[in-house]
């Protein structure tokens, strides 16, 4: 049995590890053989003070070392972080198999390739952001003087996320917020803890001045103390709508400015002119469910299919869904991993009794796998006959569990598509591009995919904003949107002349 042995599992904070002391100590499990992996000593309430305590002394009013920096000093220290986490790529490799539990291809690339091309990103970026921009005088405001915009960063980060892409979200957060010149306490999740502690580590090995990234760990109590820090300037959190809701309102009491990633049941048009023979729309729809056990914000897990194409798409899909190797993530052959935990195997399994008993049909799956004797497994599952209606299209199941739900003509399509409190993503297929695009453009969701731009997923992610409208978030993720979100914008007005 391996474990992770890649730090004393304390907090992370001003630059070095804290001690365990008598803190208590949870034991983190492998999800695909429920075997420990490492021990995590929990922070206290007062160790996220003492962190923010630290992140506010590097910070301290912007005259600290780190947001004064010049925007190349900081790209190259950020550089260096970069170079230190790509050094530790084995690790990395080991935490997704061992804590993450992500499998297959596609969920291993988007775990630690995407993640390092983000933190390059930023690292690059860092050095051409734009903090100064004099307005030209417009023709009808010259009597108004000149104004002189000015970005600078908001002060301290205080960042939360969840468990399923932990080193990518993690570096969501991490570049952009750092990259503008802000500190940072970031509290993982309590199932995945390791991967952002293995940043810490990384940014303190790097060089990265002393509080500028520091680590928590800890559950509810240490995230609402976060949250609701007089001294916490922006609260960016990534994770479900119950807690984001929960955020929203503990942060109410400082008034400072929240960030929601939040969830999603994105769907995925497909129109009967799409050409049920390119293999990229068969990948495109098992991956929108089935890509890290179907634990992804974005993935299209409601399939909306043109009623000439049901059955022959439903028959194909089924099949496809058989040629997937449900498996522990540490062997290759391996295509979709585990669950997280007991406590969510269970749930996606209460959805699938859900969707039987409202009476959708079965075509796939729904059960644990009878190969797998330990591990929070699920099998793939296809339901077919499924309305919009029921609660297996309405709600979020966080798990391997596509839907498919028949429909007639692009009115019909559009409906319900936007008939979803949420409005993350959305994917449409059609023969006709220009159409494509126009019920792309009719998608009430932030990130929407035409013709299997997933299939490119790992492109624009850099410079293109990512974010949800309705009750799938607040704000927006990369690009100039993105690290708008961590400063504030100034005013200075002066005479012509
Ligand atoms: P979660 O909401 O249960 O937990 C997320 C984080 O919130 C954890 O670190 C947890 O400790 C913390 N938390 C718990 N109670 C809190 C409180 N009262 N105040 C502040 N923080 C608190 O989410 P999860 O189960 O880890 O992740 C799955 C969810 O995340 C899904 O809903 C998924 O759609 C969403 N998600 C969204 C995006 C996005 O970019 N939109 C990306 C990934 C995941």
């Amino acid at each position: 049995m391996s474990t992770i042995s890649l730090s004393p599992g304390t907090a992370h904070v001003n630059g070095k590890w804290d001690d365990g002391g008598d803190r208590n100590v949870t034991t983190i499990i492998n999800p695909a053989t429920e075997n420990p992996v490492g021990e995590v000593y929990e922070s206290t309430v007062d160790d996220v003070n003492r962190a923010v305590a630290a992140a506010s002394a590097a910070f301290d009013d912007g005259r600290g070392a780190w947001p004064r920096m010049s925007p190349k000093e900081r790209s190259a220290a950020l550089q260096r972080f970069t170079d230190a986490i790509v050094a530790r790529r084995d690790d990395l490799q080991f935490i997704m198999e061992n804590e993450i539990g992500c499998a297959g291809m596609a969920g291993k690339i988007s775990q630690i390739d995407e993640a390092i091309r983000v933190i390059s990103y930023w690292a690059e970026h860092a050095a051409d952001l734009t903090f100064d921009e004099a307005l030209p005088p417009a023709a009808g405001l010259t009597g108004m003087g000149q104004a002189l915009i000015r970005r600078e960063p908001a002060g301290v980060v205080g960042a939360i996320t969840p468990f399923n892409y932990p080193i990518l979200l993690n570096l969501w957060k991490i570049g952009p917020a750092l990259a503008t010149g802000n500190t940072m306490v970031l509290k993982p999740s309590p199932y995945t803890p390791f991967s952002a502690l293995i940043l810490a580590d990384a940014a303190a090995g790097a060089g990265l001045p002393d509080g500028v990234l520091n680590v928590i760990t800890g559950g509810i109590d240490e995230a609402r103390a976060l949250t609701e820090h007089p001294d916490v300037a922006v609260m960016s959190f990534t994770g479900s709508n119950t807690v984001g809701r929960q955020v929203m309102s503990q942060a109410a009491g400082t008034l400072k400015r929240v960030v929601l990633e939040l969830g999603g049941k994105s769907p995925h048009i497909v129109f009967a002119d799409t050409d049920l023979d390119n293999p990229n729309l068969m990948a495109s729809l098992i991956m929108g469910f089935t890509m890290h056990a179907g634990q992804g914000c974005v993935l299209h897990t409601r399939m909306l299919v043109e009623r000439p194409i049901y059955d022959e798409l439903a028959e194909r899909l089924t099949g496809a869904l058989g040629y997937l190797t449900v498996g522990d993530p540490a062997d290759p052959s391996s295509d979709m991993g585990p669950l997280i935990n007991a406590a969510a195997r269970d749930r996606v399994l209460g959805y699938i009794q859900s969707g039987l008993d409202e009476g959708a049909t079965l075509a796939a799956g729904g059960n644990r796998p009878a190969h797998l004797e330990r591990g929070f497994f699920v099998e793939p599952t296809l339901f077919t006959n499924v309305t919009n209606q029921m609660r297996i299209a309405r709600e979020e199941i966080f798990g391997p569990v596509g839907v498919m739900i028949p429909f007639d003509g692009q009115d019909e399509a559009i409906a319900i598509a936007n008939d979803t409190p949420y409005g993350l993503g959305g994917g449409v297929w059609s023969g006709d591009s220009a159409k494509a695009f126009e019920v792309g453009g009719a998608l009430r969701a932030g990130y929407v995919f035409i013709n299997g731009g997933d299939r490119t997923f790992g492109g624009p992610i850099g410079p293109a904003p990512f974010g949800g409208y309705k009750q799938s978030g607040v704000g927006r993720e990369h690009g100039a949107a993105g690290a708008d979100e961590y400063m504030e914008i100034k005013t200075m007005h002066y005479p012509v002349g």
